[in-house]
């Protein structure tokens, strides 16, 4: 070996150089691996990755990943958290987890659609049967639990029409059947309401929207109070290899703290649009648990305080669609596109009658989504594109 200048192929790679400890910032570190080093074969050979004692594989933890599990957990008021790629896998590892061939789960009608094309796909071709079920009607839901009823999934308000169901009641019944309760919390974002003091024993968020809340990531968490059960979900998790990246760990982290601010200022805008449209003789319904007249009103009252940045309106059925689609053409400031709780305000228009069994209303939906633009200039967006589509 040379004593001179030793040779960067190998140098770079083993160097000596150690930041020193104690680096201390508010922000968390970007911790990026595949590979970890363990110290030894005795240590390979210990490893666990099971908790969060120490560290075995990229896939399964870094520093960067556990750190926002446990704010997740803290948020949602559970003890365990696992992150997945989106909200959808995270209601995928919850089904696939807890299903097997045989199993039969519960769906409101009204939930986020793509849990209903799992269900009817994925979950069908394995022997797992589904029934949607009217998250309003108490009595029919009682009836439609079976004896090999393993799971019911819960929404609270629910996708696009945005009924808030008696949460308490729905949990009562199914847990005196012996099924698991896994709420999709999205909406609720663990700021809206407990859903653990409640009694579930799952919430899954989609990161996506409120906790990202920059409309720039795609990430799912799936939380529990229940150590048993988070093994279940987590060896799941482990075996069909659903990481995430680091970045984007990073940038949810970024976004957490100011989580409960978001919430707050895209609620009272969100409330102040929904008021107008509330006074717009084009709209037969506005469909924002906050209303009252909002079907579920009455039990988004008697739990919560605060409502998600997001509603709908429902539109004279004799008034055309495709005027209605002209009008969501016409706004400037909303823009058309999915998800929500990013900056940005967005409208979709969505057609009822394809996605619900009885839809309750025959005209025209928009959905709107709050950002953080100014909520008069929100209000003059909406008349100037009522007026140029000739709704006005
Ligand atoms: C957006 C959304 C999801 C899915 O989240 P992605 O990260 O887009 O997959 C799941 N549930 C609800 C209620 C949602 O609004």
């Amino acid at each position: 070996m040379s004593e001179e200048k030793p040779d960067p192929a190998t140098a770079l790679i083993h160097h000596p150089y150690r930041p020193p400890d104690g680096f201390v910032a508010p922000q968390v570190g970007v911790h990026k691996a595949s590979t970890v080093i363990f110290p030894s074969v005795a240590a390979l050979r210990a490893r666990n990755w099971k908790s969060k004692a120490g560290y075995t594989y990229g896939l399964h933890g870094t520093p960067t990943s556990f750190t926002l599990e446990e704010r997740i957990a803290t948020l949602e008021g559970g003890l365990q958290s696992l992150l997945v790629p989106s909200g959808l896998a995270a209601i995928a590892l919850v089904d696939m987890a807890l299903l097997k061939t045989g199993d039969h789960v519960l769906i409101p009608d009204n939930v986020y659609g793509p849990n209903k094309e799992l269900a009817r796909h994925e979950l069908a071709g394995w022997g797992i049967t589904h029934d949607l079920y009217d998250p309003l009607d108490l009595a029919a839901f009682e009836q439609a639990l079976r004896p090999g009823t393993k799971l019911v999934w819960l929404e609270a308000a629910g996708s696009v029409t945005m009924e808030f169901p008696d949460l308490r009641e729905l949990i009562r019944l199914a847990r005196a059947h012996g099924a698991t309760v896994a709420l999709d919390n999205t909406w609720g974002a663990g700021i809206a309401f407990d859903p653990f003091a409640l009694g579930v024993d799952i919430s899954t968020q989609a990161l996506t929207k409120y906790p990202s809340g920059g409309g720039d990531v795609l990430m799912g968490s799936v939380t529990t109070r229940d150590e048993l059960l988070h093994l279940t979900l987590k060896f799941t998790h482990m075996r069909m290899g659903w990481g995430v990246g680091a970045n984007d760990v990073e940038a949810v982290l970024r976004s957490l703290p100011t989580l409960p601010l978001r919430y707050a200022a895209q609620d009272r805008a969100g409330r102040a649009l929904a008021q107008w449209w509330s006074r717009q003789p084009q709209v037969v319904q506005v469909l924002h648990p906050a209303l009252p007249g909002a079907p579920g009103h009455e039990h988004w009252r008697a739990l919560c305080t605060q409502a998600a940045g997001l509603f709908s309106v429902v539109f004279d059925e004799r008034l055309d669609p495709a005027q209605v689609d002209a009008f969501v053409d016409a706004l400037r400031l909303f823009k058309i596109g999915y998800s929500w709780a990013g900056p940005v305000s967005l409208a979709v228009p969505y057609q009822l009658a394809a996605m619900r069994r009885q839809p309750a209303w025959r005209g025209a939906l928009v959905r709107f989504s709050l950002g953080f633009e100014a909520v008069e200039d929100l209000i003059a967006d909406c008349e100037q594109a009522l007026q140029r589509s000739g709704l006005a």
